[in-house]
């Protein structure tokens, strides 16, 4: 696929009237999810590709505004970008890709091995799936990325701090790129870019053939895949549940 055939939306999560998660300081997830996709865009196009946010400024989308945007620009990834919250003092990083999808899972796995290569001390929640409105609704592979947890005051404190959104931006603009098959043709216009850590490249791909095999295995039991598909799509749509630890 040429890099002109290729657009990312990113949706930074919440925004306007909708806060998302707040810390305990005070830190809005809609405000920290903005500042990583704005930079993760910047980097994306310092690589020539093509990206589009559904926000670029603190406003109210409806979730159903994310995904017609996404499909009406006919996008190749989507990627919704949130902070995590629990009751339970819970931390880690998760990534969830819609219920079935072998794209969204290789997706979400690609940003999910990013995300861990890059913060090498925090807990792997792991590649889930769920039937979440933003990747049920729209047509291309897509995944949702729990960067950490907002409510945890340690990372609070972590997201007040510019270099450690960059890096949050960093991650996920590896894992586009892995999973663009891309990553190697660095850097395509800009310099001094970040590139991927030897090694990383192979993980992805044995965490991709473990999740596909485990789709493949749970689509050979159809009645309960459709059973399964009619309860979430039953569901109220929400953004996220709560971690339920
Ligand atoms: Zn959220």
């Amino acid at each position: 696929m040429k890099l002109d055939e290729i657009l990312i939306v990113l949706d930074p999560g919440h925004g306007g009237k909708d806060p998302g998660a707040v810390g305990k300081l005070g830190l809005r997830e809609s405000d920290v999810v903005l500042s990583v996709c704005l930079i993760l865009a910047e980097n994306l196009r310092s690589y020539g590709v093509p990206v589009k946010l559904t926000r670029e400024v603190d406003e109210f989308l409806s979730l159903a505004e994310r995904c017609d945007l996404a499909n009406s620009a006919k996008a190749t990834l989507f990627l919704s970008v949130h902070c995590n919250a629990s009751t339970t003092g819970a931390t880690g990083i998760e990534t969830f890709h819609m219920l079935g999808s072998v794209k969204g899972a290789e997706f979400a796995g690609c940003l999910q091995d990013s995300l861990l290569d890059e913060f090498t001390e925090s807990n792997d929640r792991g590649v889930k799936q769920e039937s979440y409105y933003v990747l049920r609704k729209t047509k291309m592979a897509a995944a949702l990325a729990e960067l950490e947890f907002i409510d945890v005051a340690e990372k609070e404190e972590l997201f007040s701090q510019s270099h450690v959104l960059a890096a949050y931006a960093d991650a996920l603009l590896d894992g586009i790129l892995a999973m663009l098959g891309i990553a190697k043709r660095v850097p395509l216009i800009a310099k001094g870019l970040p590139t991927l850590p030897s090694g990383r490249e192979k993980r992805c791909s044995e965490r991709r053939k473990l999740v596909i095999k485990g789709l493949v295995a749970v689509a050979g039991n159809l009645e309960a895949e459709a059973k399964a598909m009619r309860k979430l799509t039953e569901e109220v749509l929400t953004w996220e549940e709560e971690a339920g630890e």
